[in-house]
């Protein structure tokens, strides 16, 4: 039985005094919500902001990108040892808006992927195809092959604990949904392409579904066959309707 996991996806969006009003609100407001896991990820220069406000609670946090490397002259880079330094749980790879603006490849992801593994961190790796790969029917091809950058290089023992995020990109930040039979139909198909090849990874990673969730279509959403819980992007920064979603989880 997998557990529900509702992570709310913050972009380049708060402030100290915002992140403060929000971050308290969720502490308390979802302190009796015991049967499903719950993380925000943060911008890097609030992760102490939200280890300080979220220890001792049932939130967990996490970053929205970690470097490749270990360490080194990368300037701009985050690496996962500095992200446990921060009591971080979660970190998102490969989303949409990173490898659309910033050109990441499936390969750098892919390592990306590895590393965070290898510091004990849990990877939310985000595949989804675009309106024109779905109209133009190569959906499951392009699914397919951002999955596969991560089944090559990661062992079944790798896709332990790890999570990956099904977010059509056409329903990100769009206010358009997948459907329910949609997003299950997808969900389903990246289990049965993880099944394929590491038949006992499928039964226990969870796969979230990402785009334009809200409290309005997270219940009939969230409790379809195979999918795990969701990825939030907007209205993970109103505390109020972040709590109703994973209410609804
Ligand atoms: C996201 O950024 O991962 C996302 C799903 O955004 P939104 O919920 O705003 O569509």
């Amino acid at each position: 039985m997998r557990r529900k996991l509702v992570v709310g996806n913050w972009k380049m969006n708060g402030n100290l005094a915002q992140n403060n009003r929000l971050l308290e609100k969720l502490a308390h407001g979802l302190q009796d919500v015991s049967q499903v896991d719950i993380a925000v990820c943060v911008p890097y220069p609030y992760l102490f902001q939200a280890q300080q406000i979220l220890a001792n609670t049932n939130i967990a946090w996490g970053a929205q990108n970690v470097a490749k490397h270990e360490n080194g002259a990368y300037t701009g880079e985050v690496s996962a040892a500095m992200l446990k330094e921060f009591g971080v749980s979660y970190v998102i790879v490969g989303h949409s808006e990173r490898s659309d603006a910033y050109c990441e490849s499936d390969a750098n992801i892919a390592d990306k992927f590895a590393i965070a593994k290898h510091h004990g961190l849990i990877p939310i790796f985000c595949v989804g195809e675009t309106l024109q790969e779905r109209e133009s029917g190569v959906m499951e091809y392009a699914i397919a092959n951002q999955l596969d950058s991560i089944l090559s290089v990661s062992g079944g023992a790798l896709l332990d604990q790890a999570v990956i995020a099904y977010e059509p990109v056409w329903a990100i930040g769009t206010n358009r949904t997948a459907t329910p039979d949609q997003a299950r139909a997808a969900h389903s198909f990246i289990r049965e392409r993880i099944a394929a090849q590491h038949p006992g990874a499928a039964e226990t990673v969870r796969i979230i579904y990402g785009g334009s969730v809200n409290p309005r279509n997270a219940a009939q959403l969230l409790s379809m066959p195979d999918i795990d819980g969701g990825l939030i992007g907007r209205c993970s920064l109103d505390a109020d309707d972040f709590e109703s979603i994973c209410r609804a989880a």
